[in-house]
C-alpha cells in the first residue's frame, strides 16, 4: 500500500467512489420525489376517471345500491383503496373497510382541497389502516350539485420500496463503478511505476558497488530520460573509476618500485602508506608499520626529530642523517601534507649510503694514488739531487745512482700503465671481447713470460692442465693479463726453492684456474683486503709493485662474471683462484 502504484490508484478509487455516493445521496431524494409526482398525477387522474364514471348516475339514491359493489371492484383493478365521501363527510363506501365504522373524514385535507379546490392529495397515516397511504381525491357531481368526493390511496410503503431499490443500484453501480476504475487504475499506475522500480533496483545494485548495473530505457517519457540520464551517468561513473583505479595502479607501481622510501602519515603521526624501499631503510615491515605511529617505527632519534619539526613549523625539513647502526647514509625530506584528518607528512628516504661510498672511495683512490706516486718521485729527487751535489763526478757512484733512478721511473711508469688499465677496465666493462678459448691459450703464454724471472729467482714454474678440459668464453688478452698478474706475484713473494703451481679444473659449469706457491703468505687479517686498490701487505710494502694488479684481476673476473679468492697461510704459501664461464658447446 505504501507504493507509489497504490498511492497513484487509491485516491482516484475513492475520488470515484465519493462523487459516485455523493451522487447517489443527491439523486435519490430526487428521484422518489419524481415517482411521487408521478404517483400523485396518476392517482388523481384514476380519481377523474372514477368521478367521472360516478357522475353517469342521476342521483344518490340510483347510485346508493351500486357504490359499494362499483368501488370493491375498482379497489381490484387499481390495486388501491378506494373511497367514496360524502359532502358532509360520511363514507359512502370504502374497497377496504365497512364504510359504516369509518367516521367523519370531512377534515382529511385531500377532502377539504378537493371540495374547496377541485383536487387534493396527501401523504399520512392512515387512522383507519394504521400505515402511511398516498391519498388523492377529487369531487364528483350528481346532477348539478356536488355530490361528494372520490378518493383513490396506495400505501406509501411501495414508493418507498421503488426509492429504496432505485438507491441501492446506483449505490451497487457505484461499487462497481469503482472496483473497474480500481483495476484499471491499478494497472496503468503499475505500468507507470514498473520502470521506476526498475530504476530503483538499479540504483540499489549500483549503491552496492556492482557498477554495471543499467536502467531499461524502453520509453520516451520523462522516465526513459530519466532512465537514459541514470545510465549515462552509471557510464561515466564507471570510466572515472577505472581511470582512477588505473591512475592509482601506476601510482602504486611507481611506489612500490623505487628506489627512494616513501611514508606518508596522518596528522596524528599514524603511519598511511610506506614502500618497500622505507621498509628496508627503516628495518620494518608494511604489515608492522601500518597503523603504527611514526615515532613507534622509526626507532631513530634524528628522523623523528626531524619529522617533529616540520611538523611543528608546517614547512618542509631536509637533513641528511647517518644511520650508523644500520650502516645507512639517508637523506631525510619531511613535507606537510593535506591528509583526511588534517595535515599529515611526506617522509622521502634517499639512499645516500652507495654515493658516499663511491665518494670515498674516489677520495682514498686519489689520496692512495698521490702517496704512491710520492715516494718514488722523492727518491728520484734525491737522486738528482746527489748527483748535482757531486756524486756526478764520481763515475761509478754515478752509474749506480742512474741505475736506481731509472728502476724508479720504470715502476713510475707502470704504475701510470696500471692506473690507465684500471680505469680502461672499469669504464668498459661491457666491451669485453669474448670467444670460445683453450685454458692452455690462457695459462701458458703468461707462465713462459715470466718464467725467466722465476728462474732467477730460483723458483720452480710448473703448469698441471688435465687432458679433455672444456674451452672457456672470455675476453682471452684480458684474462691473461689476470694470470701474468697471480704468477708475477706468486713468483715475487716466494723466495729461492720454492714452488709456484698453475692448474685448471672444471667445476660445475665454470672453469677454475688456480696458482699455487709456498712463498711468505698473506696475514689472514689482511686476505679480505687484498684485491683494494692500492693495497699492499707491510712485508710487501718495501718491495716494488703498486698494489693495483689484484685489483684489476678482480675486475676482469667480475666482468667475466666470475669470482676470485685467495687463501693463504702466513709463512706457508698462498693459492689464488678465480673462476671462469665455459663456452657454450658447439
Ligand atoms: P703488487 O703490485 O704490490 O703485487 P697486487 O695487487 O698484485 O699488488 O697485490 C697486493 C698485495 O697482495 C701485495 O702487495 C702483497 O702484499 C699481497 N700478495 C699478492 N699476491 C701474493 C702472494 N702470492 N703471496 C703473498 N702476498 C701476496
Amino acid at each position: 500500500m505504501r507504493s507509489i502504484r497504490w498511492r497513484i490508484a487509491l485516491p482516484i478509487v475513492l475520488l470515484i467512489l465519493g462523487s459516485l455516493l455523493v451522487l447517489t445521496a443527491y439523486l435519490a431524494p430526487t428521484v422518489r420525489q419524481a415517482q411521487m409526482d408521478g404517483l400523485r398525477t396518476h392517482l388523481l387522474a384514476d380519481a377523474r376517471l372514477l368521478a367521472g364514471e360516478l357522475q353517469r348516475y342521476p342521483d344518490r339514491a340510483a347510485l346508493a345500491g351500486q357504490l359499494q359493489g362499483l368501488v370493491l371492484d375498482w379497489g381490484d383493478r387499481l390495486g388501491a383503496r378506494v373511497s367514496v365521501v360524502g359532502v358532509e363527510g360520511d363514507v359512502l363506501a370504502d374497497s377496504q373497510r365497512e364504510a359504516a365504522s369509518l367516521g367523519d373524514h370531512l377534515r382529511r385535507p385531500e377532502v377539504r382541497d378537493a371540495l374547496s379546490l377541485g383536487s387534493g392529495t396527501s401523504i399520512r397515516e392512515s387512522a383507519t389502516l394504521g400505515y402511511a397511504l398516498l391519498y388523492a381525491a377529487v369531487p364528483y357531481r350528481l346532477g348539478d350539485a356536488i355530490d361528494g368526493v372520490v378518493r383513490v390511496a396506495v400505501p406509501f410503503r411501495e414508493i418507498d420500496d421503488e426509492a429504496d431499490r432505485l438507491t441501492r443500484a446506483m449505490v451497487v453501480a457505484a461499487l462497481l463503478t469503482s472496483a473497474g476504475a480500481a483495476l484499471v487504475a491499478v494497472t496503468v499506475a503499475g505500468r507507470l511505476v514498473r520502470p521506476i522500480r526498475q530504476l530503483a533496483q538499479a540504483a540499489e545494485r549500483m549503491g552496492q558497488g556492482d557498477l554495471s548495473a543499467r536502467a531499461a530505457t524502453l520509453r520516451d517519457d520523462e522516465i526513459g530520460r530519466l532512465g537514459r540520464a541514470f545510465n549515462d551517468m552509471a557510464v561515466q561513473l564507471q570510466s572515472r573509476l577505472a581511470l582512477y583505479a588505473d591512475e592509482s595502479a601506476r601510482l602504486s607501481a611507481v611506489l612500490e618500485h623505487m628506489a627512494d622510501g616513501v611514508v606518508m602519515t596522518n596528522s596524528s603521526g599514524e603511519v598511511r602508506l610506506i614502500n618497500p624501499a622505507a621498509c628496508r631503510m627503516l628495518g620494518t615491515t608494511r604489515d608492522e608499520a601500518t597503523g603504527r605511529t611514526y615515532m613507534q617505527i622509526v626507532r631513530h632519534h634524528e628522523i623523528s626529530d626531524l619529522w617533529e619539526l616540520s611538523r611543528d613549523t608546517g614547512s618542509e625539513q631536509e637533513e641528511a642523517i647517518d644511520l650508523r647502526g644500520r650502516g645507512l647514509y639517508l637523506r631525510v625530506i619531511v613535507t606537510p601534507l593535506p591528509a583526511e584528518d588534517g595535515l599529515g607528512s611526506m617522509v622521502i628516504l634517499q639512499d645516500l649510503t652507495a654515493l658516499r661510498r663511491a665518494d670515498r672511495m674516489r677520495r682514498d683512490f686519489v689520496g692512495n694514488a698521490s702517496h704512491e706516486l710520492r715516494t718514488p718521485i722523492a727518491s728520484l729527487k734525491a737522486l738528482v739531487e746527489t748527483l748535482r751535489d757531486g756524486a756526478i763526478d764520481d763515475p761509478p757512484a754515478a752509474q749506480r745512482f742512474l741505475s736506481r733512478m731509472e728502476g724508479e721511473v720504470d715502476s713510475l711508469a707502470q704504475m701510470a700503465q696500471e692506473l690507465l688499465e684500471l680505469s680502461r677496465i672499469e669504464s668498459e666493462q661491457a666491451q669485453l671481447a669474448k670467444e670460445a678459448t683453450p685454458v692452455a691459450d690462457l695459462v701458458i703464454p703468461p707462465v713462459e713470460h715470466l718464467r725467466p724471472q722465476a728462474e732467477r729467482g730460483g723458483v720452480a714454474l710448473t703448469v698441471e692442465l688435465p687432458e679433455g678440459l672444456p674451452e672457456v668464453n672470455v675476453d682471452s688478452e684480458r684474462v691473461r693479463q689476470v694470470v701474468t698478474n697471480l704468477v708475477h706475484n706468486a713468483v715475487k713473494f716466494t723466495g729461492p726453492g720454492g714452488s709456484v703451481v698453475v692448474s685448471a679444473e672444471q667445476v660445475g659449469d665454470q672453469m677454475v684456474i688456480s696458482v699455487h706457491d709456498t712463498g711468505i703468505g698473506i696475514p689472514v687479517e689482511d686476505v679480505p683486503r687484498i684485491f683494494e686498490r692500492f693495497y699492499k701487505t707491510d712485508r710487501a710494502r718495501a718491495g716494488g709493485g703498486t698494489g693495483l694488479g689484484l685489483a684489476i684481476a678482480q675486475h676482469v673476473v667480475k666482468a667475466h662474471g666470475g669470482r676470485i679468492w685467495a687463501e693463504s697461510i702466513e709463512g706457508r704459501g698462498s693459492t689464488f683462484r678465480f673462476t671462469l664461464p665455459l663456452a657454450p658447446e658447439a
